[in-house]
């Protein structure tokens, strides 16, 4: 065997337990409950950074790291993450502090509203909304100010297990009915943003991709 057919293989070995981590996570934070993207959203998320190749990522709402680990895996992309709950971000730290990668995750524990002047000086190709569906316009005018020229801010849970395409709502809470009602007008302040183009995907519980004109 050649020295590169020994390396190829290291790669491949490496990979796979990359992807074991992964799987692990996942595995994981589903039987813990925690509201981890779909994998139809994830082979959307990454089939999009495979192809756009984003520098450095932004994402709002880490949960256990699950999404900020997968998107660093498909191209090395830089990635800063912010999470409010200290449970979840400590989950996080530990998931992270098992991969033989991550030196490009950066974890920020606070509340995304609250965390924009740490990254000041920073902009990103990608920005990941992810994280209370009530604030998802407020993290948008907080943050699309950090997007580089050519920028994306990709959404998920647009469609809130279809709930916001369903005009029938009368059986809902009251707070799902509201959470409805500010998706809904998000969506149609995206529809209408005179400095977006703005896609809406059915894909997982619903993705939007808005580019920045
Ligand atoms: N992106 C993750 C899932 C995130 S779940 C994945 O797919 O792997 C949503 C997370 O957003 C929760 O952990 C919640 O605590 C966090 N969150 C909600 N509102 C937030 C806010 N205002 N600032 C920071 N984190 C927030
Ligand atoms: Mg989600």
């Amino acid at each position: 065997m050649t020295d590169n057919a020994v390396t190829a293989m290291d790669a491949t070995v490496k990979n796979a337990s990359v992807n074991d981590l992964i799987e692990k996570i996942r595995q994981q934070a589903l039987a813990d409950r925690v509201p981890i993207i779909q994998d139809e959203g994830r082979l959307f998320l990454e089939d999009w950074i495979f192809r756009k190749k984003p520098r450095k990522i932004l994402e709002i709402g880490t949960a256990v790291g699950y999404s900020a680990i997968f998107m660093n895996q498909v191209c090395h992309s830089e990635i800063y993450t912010i999470e409010r709950n200290e449970k979840m971000f400590q989950t996080a730290l530990k998931n992270l502090r098992c991969l033989p990668f991550g030196k490009e995750i950066h974890l920020i524990f606070k509340d995304a509203l609250e965390a924009v002047s740490d990254l000041a000086d920073q902009t990103f190709d990608l920005i990941f909304i992810d994280a209370a569906k009530a604030q998802y316009q407020k993290f948008f005018d907080l943050y699309t100010p950090l997007l580089s020229v050519g920028g994306t801010v990709i959404c998920d849970n647009m469609d809130f297990h279809g709930l916001v395409e369903n005009s029938d709502n009368e059986h809902l809470s009251r707070s799902v009915r509201g959470l409805v009602r500010k998706l809904q007008s998000f969506r149609s302040y995206l529809q209408s943003h005179p400095e977006f183009e703005t896609t809406f995907f059915h894909i997982g519980d619903g993705i939007s991709v808005s580019e920045k004109k």
